[in-house]
């Protein structure tokens, strides 16, 4: 049997040899791109505007393959709305979104599980399920845009996964909610997070993209690092760091490193001095993050006062530096926290 084609990962070229395929006029392709894209229609028979002939033949030939919405979480303490969603085999992702003054940003997953095995992190508990479509992606959005019923302006990818080991998708993801027949959201209104495949980080580089990149350091030096991070055997912080020096060059864009304060384990004073000499020079900004806790590891966030303290050292050596507001910590809003819960019981 012949796979049915994945209509929602198409652009719009792609969808024109499609639809030309199927003996379709190609004009018929944007008519279907703005469908899926702009109405986020979960059906073929919401085409009304196409012959039922040509809607039975997208059911023979193609499928819709999108995040369906299971349920949804309201933060009582601010305006986060954590959403789980279904996709295809039962797998279970989340989203998250995230009401500013600038706009409503929306979180998501770029896999069903993660490979990494980051220590603190509660998406990579069970291992990576499987890569999410960059249809999957997009559809995160146009849900939570659905059903909140007001427009999305900011996306980061920051969800469950690792988009740079789904790097094609990815990229697709990109180049489709960019679309002038789609939502059209600026690049510059989108992050990339990775914690740090250098070579892919190189690739990504050569794409000149617009994006913002932020890079999961978490800590100032190897021996810290490959405590809490195993791709840190794989690439040194120098490695990582340089590359991220080269995609600024590369890109002239700011590269963000997260870094997210543990107690005790990469929260000293010494830590913010060797992180800040680590990153001399290089354009680029920290955002510190008060870590949510892992009952699992004995992790636990740092304090108010040390995170200040850190903070203040940083800017103190001439390192842009700010502390991530927490939101929705109430609903278990960090990267896989709820799916895990969903998933236990
Ligand atoms: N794989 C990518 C993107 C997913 S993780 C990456 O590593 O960047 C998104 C962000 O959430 C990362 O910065 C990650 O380190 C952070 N994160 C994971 N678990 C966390 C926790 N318990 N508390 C705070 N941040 C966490």
């Amino acid at each position: 049997m012949i796979d049915k084609v994945d209509v929602l990962s198409l652009n719009l070229k792609e969808l024109q040899d499609f639809v030309i395929d199927l003996g379709e006029k190609p004009f018929r392709a944007r008519q279907i791109f703005k469908w899926l894209h702009q109405k986020g229609i979960s059906s073929f028979n919401e085409l009304t505007d196409i012959s039922k002939n040509f809607r039975s033949k997208l059911f023979e030939k193609a499928k819709l393959q999108k995040a369906y919405l299971v349920k949804k979480f309201v933060s009582v303490e601010d305006n986060t709305t954590k959403y789980l969603f279904k996709i295809e085999n039962d797998y279970i992702i989340e989203s998250v979104l995230m009401k500013y003054e600038y706009g409503n940003a929306v979180c998501i997953s770029s896999q069903a599980g993660c490979a990494m095995g980051c220590t603190f992190c509660a998406s990579t508990v069970g291992g990576l399920e499987r890569n999410l479509t960059a249809g999957e992606m997009l559809s995160q959005v146009y849900e939570i845009q659905k059903d909140s019923g007001e427009r999305v302006s900011n996306i980061v990818i920051m969800g469950s996964g690792e988009p740079l080991c789904n790097f094609e998708n990815s990229v697709k993801f990109l180049e489709l909610i960019n679309s002038k027949d789609g939502l059209e959201i600026g690049h510059r209104h989108i992050t990339l997070s990775t914690c740090g495949i250098v070579d892919k980080i190189k690739e990504l580089a050569n794409l000149k993209l617009q994006i913002t990149l932020a890079i999961s350091l978490h800590a100032p030096n190897n021996f810290i690092r490959k405590k809490i991070m195993p791709i840190a055997n794989k690439y040194s912080v120098d490695e990582l760091i340089f590359a991220a020096k080269e995609y600024a060059d590369f890109t002239k864009r700011r590269v963000t490193f997260e870094y997210a304060l543990i107690d005790g384990i990469n929260d000293s004073e010494d830590c913010a001095r060797e992180l800040a000499e680590r990153l001399r020079g290089s354009l680029s900004h920290v955002n510190l993050i008060p870590i949510n806790d892992v009952e699992e590891r004995n992790y636990k966030r740092s304090s108010d006062k040390t995170v200040k303290v850190f903070c203040e050292i940083l800017k103190s050596l001439n390192i842009e530096a700010t502390v991530r507001r927490k939101l929705g910590s109430d609903i278990n809003a960090a990267c896989g926290q709820l799916r895990k819960r969903y998933l236990k019981t």
